[in-house]
């Protein structure tokens, strides 16, 4: 173990700040591999807050690559570690200091790993796993399609054909059913490939004469995974030579799995009895996810790197982030790492400032202004919403109440109106009891205003549009 330490951090050193690197690693080893699981000694509380805090997700890759079948790291504090006592622990100062061991290259994770029968099975993204997929109604089938040619490659679901916008999880899913298949048999060959690098290959391969090696290799995998075959339109070529790796492969009942940007139907520069045979087995979709699915995306996220995010945070980017699960993660990252440099936990703010500058559209107004599209018609409409959502009477949110439980349901209420059906502050007035107009302006500033400030109203005021169908 004490090797298999000492590769990691090696591994480890260029990717964190070499003080921190110094300070916090030093004198760190591994304790226990169990199954899955693996423990890492450190000589005091400080360091098992930091290495678990800041670096967790950098070492479990690092281990992964190592060893694969990790899948938990512990920390645990030994204070014999600190006085050098444990000759397991290693000296991280004498280690990088030594440039033999500085050199030595660990294996990378895109590698080839070469079979009995001398043919390349590569080595899939352990990040990807069918169990860390969050499943909702916009890919509910095509995650079960993969699940069932993870139990049964070969069988009814040949070929798997998915499809479905960028960002979107097509990736995620091909390599999840890649690595189910290895980890149930890890004879098998299964082989991920994009389809540009397959045409890639093809053109090396006719280039250097060495066509007959290229065929042998495809035609020896139990699964073939490609990626994006929507690059291999107008590639004539590629089409007909995958063609026969198609038609050898599915007589052999070995799986191939197909992801692609649009439906076969849609696929131009793609031959007739290519599009029929990605017809012959399963065809199934992805599509963007829903509001709560975004939210269970996002703290599923955090979990994998091991951080807390606020509650109204997440909730503001799942309502504000729609299209895709890569932007919503792409979001999630840079407000982690944005809040990090601020050593701050991330805020609604940070991450209003973060997607405008991404999409050069200005969030905090947004909220302030309140949406575009309407579905509700009427002031009574939205006056029922709010009621219920503050639990107090239609009368009381019209009467004359100055208690604070009233009168800021009563603001919310007006300023709702306001942005949602956009009428004029004369006849809100009219409509709460025949206030005057300039009272309607004023709880329209003051709800913008506390927008501003308070991650709770924003979140309320998310909560009760939503309710309206906004
Ligand atoms: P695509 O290949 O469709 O463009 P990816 O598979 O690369 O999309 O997905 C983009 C990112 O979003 C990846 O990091 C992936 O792990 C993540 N992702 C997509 N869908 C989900 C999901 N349902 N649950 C968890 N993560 C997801
Ligand atoms: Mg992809």
């Amino acid at each position: 173990t004490k090797e298999l330490w000492e590769k990691t951090l090696l591994f480890l050193a260029p990717q964190i700040k070499r003080s921190n690197f110094l300070t916090w690693f030093q004198d760190t080893a591994i304790l226990r591999v169990e199954e899955k699981r693996l423990t890492i000694g450190v000589p005091n509380p400080f360091a098992k807050d930091w290495l678990s805090q800041k670096h967790h997700a950098e070492i479990l890759l690092a281990i992964q690559s190592l060893l694969p079948k990790i899948e938990e790291l512990e920390y645990a504090v030994l204070s014999g570690l600190s006085r050098g006592a444990d000759n397991r622990a290693v000296d991280i100062k004498a280690l990088v200091a030594d440039p033999v061991k500085r050199t030595r290259k660990l294996p990378n994770k895109q590698e080839m790993r070469v079979t009995s029968e001398g043919v390349i099975s590569k080595f899939l993204n352990h990040r990807y796993k069918l169990d860390n997929f969050i499943i909702g109604s916009s890919n509910r089938l095509a995650h079960a399609a993969c699940s069932a040619v993870a139990g049964k490659p070969g069988g009814a679901y040949n070929p798997l054909f998915v499809y479905g916008g960028v960002g979107l999880g097509k990736t995620h899913l091909l390599q999840a059913t890649g690595n189910a298949i290895l980890k149930r048999n890890s004879e098998n060959i299964v082989v991920y490939v994009t389809a540009e690098r397959f045409v890639n290959e093809i053109v090396e391969a006719i280039r250097t004469r060495t066509t007959a090696p290229f065929k042998a290799k495809y035609r020896k995998v139990d699964c073939l995974i490609i990626d994006d075959i929507q690059f291999f339109a107008n590639k004539e070529t590629t089409q007909e030579e995958f063609f026969h790796t198609f038609n050898e492969l599915y007589d052999a009942n070995k799986q191939i799995i197909i992801s692609s940007d649009r439906p076969p139907r849609d696929l131009a520069g793609i031959s007739d009895r290519l599009l029929s045979r990605f017809a012959m087995g399963m065809i199934v979709d992805v599509q963007a996810p829903d509001y709560e699915m975004r939210l269970a995306i996002l703290h599923e996220k955090c979990r994998e790197h091991g951080t807390l995010i606020p509650a109204e945070v997440l909730d503001f980017i799942a309502f504000n982030v729609h299209y895709s699960v890569r932007e919503l993660e792409g979001v999630l990252l840079q407000a982690i790492a944005q809040a990090e440099l601020e050593k701050c936990t991330p805020t609604v703010r940070i991450v209003a400032g973060i997607l405008k500058k991404l999409t050069n559209q200005d969030f905090l107004k947004e909220i302030d202004q309140g949406g575009h599209r309407s579905l509700i018609k009427s002031s009574s409409e939205v006056m029922e919403v709010v009621s219920d959502y503050y639990k107090i009477t239609k009368s009381e949110l019209l009467g004359e109440s100055r208690r604070k439980e009233i009168m800021l349901p009563r603001q919310v209420c007006m300023y709702l109106v306001r942005q949602e059906l956009g009428m004029s502050y004369e006849s809100i007035g009219a409509e709460f009891g025949n206030r005057s107009h300039t009272t309607v302006i004023h709880a329209c500033d003051m709800i913008i205003k506390r927008l501003r400030t308070n991650p709770k109203m924003v979140r309320d005021i998310h909560a009760m549009k939503k309710e309206m169908g906004l």
